[in-house]
């Protein structure tokens, strides 16, 4: 089973990610815990060079390339393993997050954003996408200065947003949205109850 978080900044997707990780180890199933972008050797260096401030503006397709690359690293040598193994993946973000910050965000066209991560993934969708959906003013004050992304304008942010919000609901069967204010407590049953019939099945 492969499971992904997506939102905003601030949403709560590492916290939301760690507490399913291990509500489901107490269960005996055997997880691991990822993120884009950055988690495999290669990725580390990809995410420094697309976040850190002094990379300064990049090309708006080079930026795409980048992350599609991270993606590629990370599906062909984390994430497929893991799955083959029998192990449920949790990924704190992926393509669907592309398709927000480059595609939406950077309006670059998103049906070409989408077809070089498809590819970059070899079309490896999860079964399930959790969206923890916040209003971006009250996610982005939680990580002032940290990262390139932040600089964006509110209105690079709001359009993120929309783009996770329209993914979920143009493919309901897939997603699953939540309202990120709730309190962690309630979310996280959220998604264990979303999940349970997945992990049965
Ligand atoms: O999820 P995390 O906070 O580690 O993401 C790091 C930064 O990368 C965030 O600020 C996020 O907005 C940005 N990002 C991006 N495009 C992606 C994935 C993440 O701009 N495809």
């Amino acid at each position: 089973v492969f499971v992904c978080f997506e939102g905003g900044e601030g949403s709560g997707k590492s916290t939301q990610s760690r507490l399913l990780r291990t509500w489901l180890e107490e269960q005996g199933y055997r997880v691991v815990l990822t993120f884009e972008p950055g988690d495999t050797p290669v990725g580390q260096e990809l995410r420094r060079i697309v976040l850190s401030p002094e990379t300064g503006a990049l090309a708006d397709r080079t930026e795409a390339l980048l992350y599609a690359a991270d993606k590629a690293e990370h599906v062909e040598t984390l994430v497929l393993p893991a799955l083959e193994r029998g192990e449920v993946v949790i990924t704190d973000r992926y393509v669907d997050s592309t398709l927000a910050y480059q595609g939406a965000g950077r309006s670059l066209p998103v049906a070409e954003v989408e077809q070089v991560a498809r590819w970059a993934t070899g079309d490896l969708r999860p079964h399930l996408t959790v969206v923890l959906d916040l209003e971006p003013a009250a996610g982005l004050g939680r990580f002032e200065g940290r990262d390139r992304i932040e600089g964006e304008s509110l209105e690079f942010h709001r359009r993120v947003r929309e783009a996770f919000v329209a993914m979920a609901a143009a493919d309901p069967a897939h997603y699953l949205v939540l309202d990120a204010r709730a309190s962690v407590d309630e979310i996280a049953t959220a998604v264990q109850r979303r999940l349970e019939p997945l992990l049965a099945g």
